[in-house]
């Protein structure tokens, strides 16, 4: 357990029901971490607020699409207003798409880099403003497996490139603002029980199960795990990092 008391934390993506975000969201409240649900599913937002406060934990909803740089400045002005800081930002927010080069078009490859990338780079750039402020800020971006050894789950190609360019981003950004006690890290899952894994055929699920050293998906409780440690004041000095949390499927 870490003491995430008196920070605010803002996880985007978390309004998904069987999604890593909401895992993540709840683990931070847990922790005692005021969290922000940041999702353009106004309904979703809705039910992990309800869900953490059911279980004692502070939570704010802002329905926001990522994309859109007013949505997102109107999310950073508001949780100002509401709390005046900002001291975590968990960059979850995601798509997906399965499709081969061959099949894609370009409006398919611009969708996903402009929530994966464009999307990430929005939040960061809003919300590190308020970190540098501070002198203080942890940001944890959602890489994938797919970044490293293209591909291999679900996404397409666009989804492996978007995912690559958030750990490159990560990198440069934590040599730019490091030194002002802000830490960009990221998480590179593996295949994860969400809707994905479950939306897998038996054949397609035991191929990919057979590549994975422990045998079965990771949990999203798994990944959230590396995310709080990552966001919290113990990781000090640990930046420009990539964690893998994939079972073994992948060793580098
Ligand atoms: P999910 O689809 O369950 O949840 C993603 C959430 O992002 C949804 O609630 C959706 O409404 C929200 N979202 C999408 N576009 C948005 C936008 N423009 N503005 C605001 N919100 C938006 O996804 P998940 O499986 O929980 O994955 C979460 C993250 O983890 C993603 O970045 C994904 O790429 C990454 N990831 C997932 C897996 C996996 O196995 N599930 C593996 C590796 C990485």
């Amino acid at each position: 357990m870490f003491d995430f008391d008196g920070q605010v934390v803002i996880v985007t993506g978390s309004g998904s029901p069987k999604g890593i975000g909401r895992t993540i969201a709840k683990t931070f409240a847990k922790q005692k971490a005021a969290v922000v649900i940041a999702d353009m599913n106004e309904a979703g937002v809705q039910d992990t607020v309800n869900e953490i406060r059911a279980e004692g934990g502070e939570a704010m909803g802002v329905t926001v699409n990522v994309t859109d740089e007013a949505s997102v400045q109107k999310m950073v002005d508001d949780i100002m207003d509401a709390y005046g800081r900002i001291d975590v930002l968990i960059n979850n927010a995601g798509i997906s798409q399965k499709v081969t080069v061959a099949d894609m078009t370009l409006a398919d490859m611009r969708k996903i880099f402009e929530v994966n990338m464009f999307g990430l780079f929005l939040c960061t750039q809003k919300c590190m403003k308020v970190m540098r402020d501070q002198k203080y800020g942890r940001i944890v971006n959602l890489s994938s497996v797919s970044a490293k050894r293209g591909g291999g789950v679900f996404g397409g190609a666009h989804y492996s490139a978007s995912k690559a360019a958030v750990l490159a981003f990560s990198k440069n950004l934590s040599r730019e603002i490091s030194a002002e006690g802000i830490t960009v890290n990221s998480v590179c899952p593996g295949l994860i029980n969400t809707e994905i894994w479950k939306s897998l055929p038996k054949e397609d699920a035991d191929k990919i199960i057979d590549g994975i050293p422990m045998g079965r998906p990771g949990e999203t409780q798994e990944v959230a795990n590396a995310i709080v440690f990552l966001a919290s004041r113990e990781a000090s000095y640990i930046t420009g990092e990539e964690i893998d949390i994939n079972g073994g499927s992948h060793m580098d």
